[in-house]
C-alpha cells in the first residue's frame, strides 16, 4: 500500500494528519496554521492558530479575538513529531511559507508570494522540499513585472503632474501589502499622503506590531479638503466611485494591480492610470522560485493552474493541479465594468483566460 502523503488536501484546507493541523484552512478546525493575514488564507473561527509574528495585529484587527501562537521565521514548533517552520514569503508583511518536516519529509506550503524584495515585506527564502505547493496567480507568460523602482518613478511622477495640473491624486491598493509598499515608496518631497479608513486601520495594528512606517494622515470628517487635494491619497477598491472619493475631486485616479497588465483592464476599472505593481510572483519569479527549491513535485492551489502545470510537466517537473479556495483576495480582476460598458472584444479574451478561481471571493474581501 501506498504511503499516506505528509500533506493532503480537503475540504476544509491543506491537512496534515500525522500533526492534526491544516495550512490556510477555509472551514473551522481545531488547530491551524496560517500563511498571511488576506482573508482567502486567514478564516475566521478556528480554535487554535499559529502565524508569524508580524501578522499578530492585523489577524487581531481582522479576526477579532483569537487564540493565536506565533513564531520568528525560521523558528520550529513540534505537533506530534512534525516539525513545522516558517520562512519568508515576500507577499506582505509576515507572510509565511510553511515548512513540514517529519521523518526526513519536507513539505512547503508558499501562501501567496512573491521573489522582488519589495523593501518592506522580509524578502522571500527558497526553501528545499520534496514537495512544494505554490500559488501561480499569474502563472502565463504574459505576466512579467518591471521592476518596482520603475514603477514607483512612473507613479511619482505621475503625482507632480498631478499637482501641477490642479488635480488631486488618489491611487487604489488593496489595505494590507499594496498600501504599505506605496506609502514607504513615495516620493515625500511631494507632499503628505493621506488614508482611507480602512488602510489606515491596518497601518496602525502595523505599527503596533512595531512596523515603522512613513507618516500618514487619516481622513475624517474634519479634514480639509483643499490641504488633502495637496497630498495624495491612498484608498482601498472598495472605496472606488463612492461619494467619499468624488468630493475629492477633480482628481486623477490610479490603480496598481498585477492585472494592470492586460489590455481593458485599467478600463474596466474606470482608472485615468494602471500602474503595473502586483505582490504575487510573475512567470520567471514562479517559475525560479520552484526551480530553487529542488523539489520532486509541485501542486499548484490557485491561479492558471492548469497552463502552469502543463508547462512545469514539460520541463520535467511532476505537476499537479489542486482544488482549494485561495485566491481573488487581492488581485483578482472582478470588479464589474461599469454601468453601461459592454464588455469590447478584448476583455471577453481576458475573461476566458481568467485563473480559475480568480473570482471566487470579489475583489473586496480584504477592504
Ligand atoms: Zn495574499
Ligand atoms: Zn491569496
Amino acid at each position: 500500500m501506498a504511503k499516506k502523503p505528509l500533506l493532503e488536501f480537503t475540504d476544509r484546507g491543506i491537512y496534515c494528519a500525522q500533526g492534526k493541523f491544516y495550512i490556510d484552512p477555509w472551514k473551522p478546525v481545531d488547530d491551524a496554521v496560517i500563511t498571511h493575514a488576506h482573508a482567502d488564507h486567514a478564516y475566521v473561527g478556528h480554535k487554535h492558530y499559529l502565524a508569524h509574528y508580524l501578522s499578530k495585529e492585523v489577524l487581531l484587527y481582522r479576526l477579532g479575538e483569537i487564540q493565536l501562537q506565533t513564531v520568528a521565521y525560521g523558528e520550529t514548533v513540534m505537533k506530534n513529531g512534525v516539525a513545522i517552520s516558517l520562512y519568508p514569503a515576500g507577499h506582505v508583511i509576515g507572510s509565511a511559507q510553511i515548512r513540514v518536516e517529519y521523518k526526513g519529509e519536507v513539505w512547503v506550503v508558499s501562501g501567496d508570494y512573491k521573489v522582488e524584495d519589495d523593501g518592506i515585506s522580509t524578502p522571500f527564502e527558497p526553501v528545499q522540499c520534496h514537495h512544494f505547493i505554490s500559488e501561480c496567480t499569474f502563472g502565463m507568460p504574459v505576466y512579467t513585472w518591471k521592476p518596482q523602482v520603475q514603477i514607483f518613478e512612473d507613479i511619482n511622477n505621475w503625482w507632480r503632474s498631478n499637482l501641477h495640473n490642479g488635480l488631486a491624486t488618489v491611487l487604489v491598493g488593496y489595505s494590507l501589502g499594496k498600501a504599505q509598499r506605496i506609502l514607504q515608496n513615495l516620493d515625500l518631497f511631494n507632499g503628505k499622503v493621506y488614508t482611507h479608513g480602512v488602510i489606515e486601520n491596518t497601518n496602525e495594528a502595523l505599527r503596533r506590531n512595531g512596523v515603522i512606517l512613513n507618516p500618514t494622515e487619516r481622513i475624517t470628517q474634519d479634514s480639509v479638503k483643499e490641504e488633502v487635494r495637496k497630498g495624495i491619497i491612498i484608498a482601498p477598491p472598495s472605496s472606488v466611485g463612492t461619494p467619499w472619493m468624488r468630493k475629492f475631486g477633480p482628481y486623477s485616479f490610479g490603480y496598481c494591480s498585477g492585472w494592470m497588465a492586460i489590455r481593458g483592464a485599467k478600463r474596466r476599472r474606470a482608472a485615468d492610470r494602471g500602474f503595473i505593481l502586483s505582490d504575487h510572483a510573475d512567470w520567471d519569479g514562479l517559475v525560479s522560485a520552484i526551480d530553487a527549491t529542488g523539489c520532486e513535485s509541485v501542486y499548484l492551489t490557485h491561479g492558471y493552474t492548469a497552463t502552469f502545470a502543463r508547462y512545469l510537466n514539460g520541463i520535467g517537473f511532476d505537476a499537479h493541479e489542486v482544488h482549494t479556495l485561495y485566491g481573488g483576495e487581492e488581485e483578482a480582476p472582478s470588479q464589474p465594468p461599469p454601468e453601461g460598458e459592454e464588455l469590447k472584444e478584448t476583455e471577453e479574451k481576458i475573461f476566458e483566460v481568467s485563473p480559475t478561481g480568480g473570482d471566487l471571493e470579489g475583489a473586496g474581501t480584504t477592504s
